[in-house]
């Protein structure tokens, strides 16, 4: 077995074990390999390893990575994760499934706009700032309503849910106050939609036991799939 193979088995024994300790089915959740500064190769073993989900941060990145790998391209679902300037949307529109990052009306203006016809539209999540740290990105969560009600109206996305990164901490409390905090934030944005939101993207390596104990659909783990990131 590779030794990607390996950690995915093993992070996948994580989620299970979770998703039992939560009463969840494990099918509720869905696993994100975050592969930002890994090779292609490493995609490759993941892919070979039945891995299907994968997260970047940068955009041109990830574009070269789907070069490399476009052969799978079919069966693979590729998510942004990381910041998303205006200039960058109509690449992204063509290229990804999913952006978890967008925090600006007009961001997701652009994407639904550049959306090619004849694409599914693309998912969208809202980043959430949870934190409340000034430097963190990430819409204020009083101003998650106003900007869900703004990118819902938009005919080439369909807003999935909410996405957010805790400051990182060790303290469990802590780590499960702040993903309980966006899983109420989704009931109470979905509830003023009038329409379903199935989507709550938060837990990274170290904290996805809290996050799936409060709800996460969706995890996305780096570190303990691939090992540490090259700087
Ligand atoms: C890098 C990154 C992750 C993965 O973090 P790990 O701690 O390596 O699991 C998840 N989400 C976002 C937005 C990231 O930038």
């Amino acid at each position: 077995m590779s030794s990607i193979a390996a950690t995915l088995q093993q992070v996948g024994g994580r989620i299970a074990a979770a998703c039992e300790a939560a009463g969840r089915p494990v099918q509720s959740v869905t696993l994100m390999a975050v592969s930002k500064t890994q090779p292609a190769q490493a995609l490759r073993e993941a892919f070979l390893a039945g891995q299907r989900h994968f997260g970047e941060n940068y955009v041109q990145e990830a574009l070269a990575k789907q070069e490399a790998l476009r052969e799978l391209r079919a069966d693979m679902v590729w998510h942004l994760i990381g910041p998303l300037q205006a200039n960058k949307t109509r690449a992204v529109a063509q290229a990804f499934d999913w952006v978890h990052s967008v925090e600006r009306l007009k961001v997701a203006e652009r994407l639904s706009a550049q959306r090619p016809p004849g694409m599914p539209p693309l998912n969208l999540c809202l980043q959430i700032n949870v934190s409340g740290e000034a430097s963190k990105s990430g819409v204020a969560p009083q101003d998650a309503l106003a900007l869900a009600q703004g990118v819902v109206r938009l005919p080439g996305v369909r807003l999935r849910g909410l996405m957010s990164i805790p400051e990182p901490t060790r303290d469990v409390a802590l780590q499960r106050s702040r993903h309980r905090a966006l899983a109420s934030l989704k009931d109470q944005v979905q509830q003023a939609l009038g329409a379903p939101l199935d989507t709550l993207s938060m837990g990274m390596s170290d904290d996805l036991e809290a996050a799936l104990a409060e709800g996460s659909t969706m995890v996305r783990v780096g570190t303990a799939i691939f090992g540490a990131r090259q700087p």
